[in-house]
Parts: C-alpha cells; structure tokens; sequence
C-alpha cells in the first residue's frame, strides 16, 4: 500500500463511523476520556453550539470561537483527510509540521503536495517545532523557518510546539519573535483541550462550562486519532502500524529490484 493509499475520504469511512452523530458521541460519559468517533460530527456540533473557527492572530475571547489546531506528528496524509472535512464546513484551521521528523518528510514529494493541498484548502501552514533537536533552540528556529519559507512560500507568524518540556510550556514569550501556541494568550486565557495520546486529558470539550457558554476554545487535534477506526488508541495505532509497514514495503519494491524477489515473503 502507497502512502497515497493510507488517504481514506469521508464518503468512503465505513458506516459505523459515519452515523456516529455528535450527539451520539456527547453521551458516553463512562468513556469520557477516550470519546472520539467521526471527526465531522465532532467539528458539526461545534458550529450546532454557535462556534466559529479562526486562525490563532484572531482570537477574539469575546466571541464564540475555537482556534483550532493540529500538531502533526505522523502522517500528512491524515491530515489532509481532516484538511478536507473541515473545509467542506467551511471551517479553517492551523496546521503544524515537523521538519525533522522519522516518521514523514516536508521535502518529500508525497508529503510535500499533501501539505500544499492542505493550504489550498484554505487553512494555514506552519512548523511544528521540536527544540529538543538543537543546542541552540533560537538558531534551530530560525534554520527552520528559512527551509520551511524556501520550501513553502509561506511566511510563518505562529508556531507549535513538539512534546514541549516545563521550560517551553512556561515560555511565555515569542521564540526569535515568533509566537507559539503554549503563549498564555492562547494557552492559559482561553480554555484549552487537546486529545494528545489519543486520550481527552483535559475532559471533553462538550463537557465543559466553557463549550456549554460558547467562551472561546483553543483545540488541539492530532488527525491520526480521528481517521483511524479502532476503540482506542492501542487499536489504532496497531492499524497505523501494519500501514505504515506495507507503505514501506511498497517503497522498498519501487526502489530497489532485488526487494522485489522477498517482497510477498515479509
Ligand atoms: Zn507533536
């Protein structure tokens, strides 16, 4: 299987998922923490509640808006599928990449035109950042945001953070004057959800006083949690796993002959 073949659209999600209504997902609540389902059902009742979605520079916490954001930390291609259910709502979102990554490459052609796709969807592209790869986190930035600007075109105004340690996560100042999401504007001023590790920490947005008031939300979504079936992140992760196994199998076959010969035997 191609990386490209990993791409499922929503029209082809099997059934079970596509009648998960958000409804359906909001009233599990001994499965609280691990409550995911179908991701436009998700993203529908968000706007259901009176949301609106905005880039991070336009939150208004006067309005009832999310700041909706994805670290992605394995596979543009979920984050493609999640790129295009969100434009079909007319919904926009901020999307961060790694450009160090063992798991996908922004130089890659595959991964390259996926996140060129993303941004022609409408939503914004950026670097997610893993400051624990250089000595010098401030010239690791800026080495970053000129591949990432050559690469892309793309002037980067905010960036995110990968697994960021107590240090980052205080850091409450721009990075080489660049913003980061864990800023306390958009960190600790706002209500914050994420579904890191596949697994609702912070609770369940819709259970919040927050959603229930319509105050301002910043949501972090990781796609792989969401385009994926299985019950929980285990589930998944083994599905991504044998997927990942068969897509490098298919890069071996296309790039090396003799590969060819034990390729059916693996
Ligand atoms: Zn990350």
């Amino acid at each position: 299987m191609t990386h490209t073949n990993t791409m499922m659209n929503i029209s082809t999600l099997p059934d079970r998922q596509k009648e998960t209504s958000a409804d359906q997902v909001q009233h599990v609540p001994e499965n609280t923490n691990i409550r995911f389902g179908s991701y436009e059902g998700f993203l529908k009742a968000c706007l259901d509640q009176g949301y609106r979605f905005c880039l991070f520079p336009e939150i208004d916490t006067s309005q009832a808006q999310i700041a909706l954001r994805h670290d992605i930390d394995f596979d543009t291609a979920f984050a493609l599928q999640s790129a295009k259910i969100e434009s079909g709502l007319g919904i926009k979102s901020t999307y961060f990449f790694l450009l160090r990554s063992n798991f996908y490459n922004p130089f890659s052609p595959q991964d390259h035109e996926n996140i060129l796709m993303i941004r022609e969807l409408g939503h914004q592209i950026s670097i997610h950042f893993d400051p624990t790869v250089y000595e010098d986190f401030h010239q690791g930035l800026q080495l970053e945001l000129a591949l990432f600007g050559e690469l892309f075109r793309e002037e980067v105004s905010i960036i995110s953070l990968h697994r960021p340690n107590a240090f980052f996560r205080e850091f409450d100042a721009p990075i080489f004057n660049i913003e980061h999401t864990y800023q306390s504007k958009y960190f600790r001023d706002i209500k914050y959800f994420a579904d890191s590790t596949g697994i609702w920490r912070f609770g369940h947005p819709f259970d919040s006083a927050e959603f229930k008031e319509r105050r301002p939300l910043h949501i972090l979504i990781h796609p792989v949690w969401w385009m994926l079936e299985g019950e929980q992140n285990l589930d998944k992760l083994r599905t991504f796993y044998d997927q990942k196994v068969e897509s490098l199998k298919t890069d071996f076959s296309n790039n090396c002959i003799p590969f060819r010969s034990i390729h059916e035997s693996l």
